[in-house]
């Protein structure tokens, strides 16, 4: 049984699906992924996510992606608020991705830093986005995470040495899709050092589907791909890959209480 530990199901491409969201859950579902956290990117997006969160075993976070400039900000009052229904299970996707920042790096930080203050203070884990930024996200989070609620860098790319100093914050690491690109050598090398025990996978779909899916739009059913890729990377079977990422996930994101269906 796998996990999708972060997508984005109300923008899936649900065309296969004649338009129904719950055939491509149930798609999910019958490929062996039974958990799903649906992730926040606004505002404006957190209804429909929090709507698609009453499904058996589909959660939701509460935040606002770094790359979100046109949007609406939220005080850190109106966050932690939003976070106290029991289905949101963690504060997010935030972070600082430099990569498409230009001239917002400042804006970038304070709003990261709102969320995860807002984390820290409803002791829920917090999803970070990080895309050219080491430094200053690892120096934002040792002024302002709560180890104990923790976290996860998420579709990490970047290099070891920060895989390393944000698990030595309690933090896991997540690994989409990219794992599975035939350029992404120095990624795979990473991901075979990263201890079993911290490890996390995604989708992030809509968004980059995995090795043989390339091209098509991603969906939380190819998160199997994802562990298939990794349990061969990592030299352990299929099984024990999905039954140790989805202890890490209910771990983690220990709200989430999965029912069976
Ligand atoms: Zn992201
Ligand atoms: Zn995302």
């Amino acid at each position: 049984m796998f996990v999708d530990s972060h997508c984005h199901l109300d923008r899936l491409d649900l065309e296969p699906y004649g338009g129904d969201v719950k055939a491509a859950v149930q798609a999910a579902r019958q490929a062996g992924v039974d958990g799903i956290l649906c992730v926040c990117i606004d505002l404006e997006n957190f209804p429909s996510v929090l709507k698609l969160s009453e499904l058996d075993n589909v959660w939701a976070s509460v935040g606002i992606h770094p790359l979100e400039d046109k949007c609406r900000e939220a005080t850190a009052d109106e966050l932690f608020k939003l976070a106290q229904h029991e289905k949101v299970v963690a504060i997010g996707e935030t972070g600082l991705d430099y990569f498409y920042a230009g001239d917002r790096k400042e804006e970038m930080q304070s709003r990261f830093v709102t969320h995860l203050d807002v984390a820290a203070q409803a002791r829920l884990p917090v999803i970070i986005h990080t895309r050219d930024a080491r430094a200053d996200t690892l120096n934002l989070m040792k002024a302002h995470v709560c180890q104990e609620s923790a976290g996860v860098l998420h579709c990490f790319t970047e290099s070891w040495e920060m895989a390393k100093a944000a698990m030595d914050m309690n933090f896991y690491i997540s690994l989409s899709g990219i794992v599975t690109f035939r350029n992404a050598d120095a990624l795979r090398e990473v991901a075979k050092k990263v201890p079993l025990d911290r490890l996390l996978i995604e989708t992030d779909s809509p968004y980059l589907a995995p090795v043989p899916h390339r091209g098509k739009s991603n969906e939380p059913k190819y998160v199997a791909d994802v562990a298939r890729y990794l349990a061969e990377l990592k030299g352990v079977s299929v099984g024990e890959l999905a039954q140790i990422t989805t202890d890490n996930f209910y771990r983690l994101f220990n709200t989430a209480s999965p029912t069976v269906v």
